[in-house]
């Protein structure tokens, strides 16, 4: 059974541009560095800065759940400027923390070679589902519609000269082919593919405590804290982790003019809005307090975002 998880580079300047496209390839790529945990990538492409290329997906070589990063129909430039850019799905099969890259190049030694095998079984059992799913969903013909950026260069001149993911399977001696691949997944659409997809927005609610008057504590405080940066005072009272009149009115102010329900109660639509909202002082006393606050409240999130704890403790793609 697969498990996709939306992760939408909602941060990514292709995600913002939300361009469609018709989907009529699907190819497979691997990250290219030693690194099994989706989440560093979804933290590192998340970023306006991020321009120089952009996925559909990531498979966690882990846990093989599959960390969808774009909408399936929109643009995202994972094949060097090519037609593929516009008109094909790119996933990325994250690789094995056991295996070291030799400078610049696409070879690589094997740290424990049983470790790796078992990473690089994980990310391909779960691509040959997705990429059934993805062929049944958009009508695609699996021994035909799906390519390997190393075969989207050397065999079809449409994406830049890169040799993954055959790179990575040939030399940790995998036995996998893009041959074998495409029937897989033709095999896989014959049988039953079952897919869990858990929506961003559903756990977006999970990630801010709901709070209204009379609430009281550290997230009050985080509260206060975001309100007072954005312009929003909460009275006389000031940041005191109790959630008063004052506050109560600075939080109905903020949601009239960002067009939120006033209904005085902070729950998700309010926390993200708050949260990404500019700070309307402007100074950089606030613009740090902000980002100390801002910080602090995706910390919040990591109580129950299990993807962000793995963020922060991550490495190897910077
Ligand atoms: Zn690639």
């Amino acid at each position: 059974m697969l498990t996709i998880k939306e992760a939408f580079l909602t941060e990514n300047i292709y995600y913002q541009r939300a361009e469609k496209i018709t989907v009529e390839k699907l190819v497979l790529h691997s990250v290219g560095v030693g690194q099994p945990n989706a989440a560093v990538f979804l933290k590192n492409w998340n970023k306006p800065t991020y321009t120089r290329a952009c996925v559909h997906a990531f498979i966690d070589a882990n846990n093989g759940v599959v960390y969808q990063t774009m909408p399936w129909d929109w643009r995202a430039p994972h094949a060097g400027g090519s037609w593929l850019n516009n008109n094909a799905i790119g996933v990325e099969l994250c690789e094995s923390s056991y295996i070291k890259y030799i400078g610049q190049t696409d070879r690589f030694n094997i740290i424990n070679h049983a470790a790796a095998l078992a990473h690089a079984k994980v990310t391909y059992m779960s691509a040959v589902e997705l990429f059934a799913y993805l062929c049944l969903r958009f009508n695609l013909n699996p021994l035909e519609d799906i390519y390997s950026h190393n075969e989207a260069h050397d065999d079809h001149g449409l994406a830049s000269d890169h040799s993954d993911p055959e790179h990575y399977w040939d030399q940790l001696g995998t036995g996998y082919t893009m041959d074998g691949f495409r029937k897989d997944v033709a095999n896989a659409m014959n049988g039953e593919v079952t897919v869990t997809v858990t929506e961003q927005k559903k756990e977006e609610k999970e990630m801010y405590p709901t709070l209204k008057r009379g609430a009281r504590g550290k997230d009050v405080m985080l509260l206060q804290k975001l309100l007072e940066a954005t312009g929003y005072p909460c009275g006389k009272a000031g940041i005191d982790g109790d959630f008063g009149a004052g506050t109560e009115a600075a939080v109905e102010k903020f949601q009239i003019e960002y067009s939120l329900t006033p209904d005085k109660i902070v729950g998700p639509a309010t926390w993200t809005a708050l949260v990404n909202a500019p700070n309307k002082a402007g100074d950089a006393k606030l613009q740090t307090e902000l980002t100390a606050v801002r910080t602090s409240a995706d910390m919040l999130c990591a109580r129950v975002e299990e993807a962000v704890k793995i963020f922060r403790t991550g490495n190897g793609n910077e």
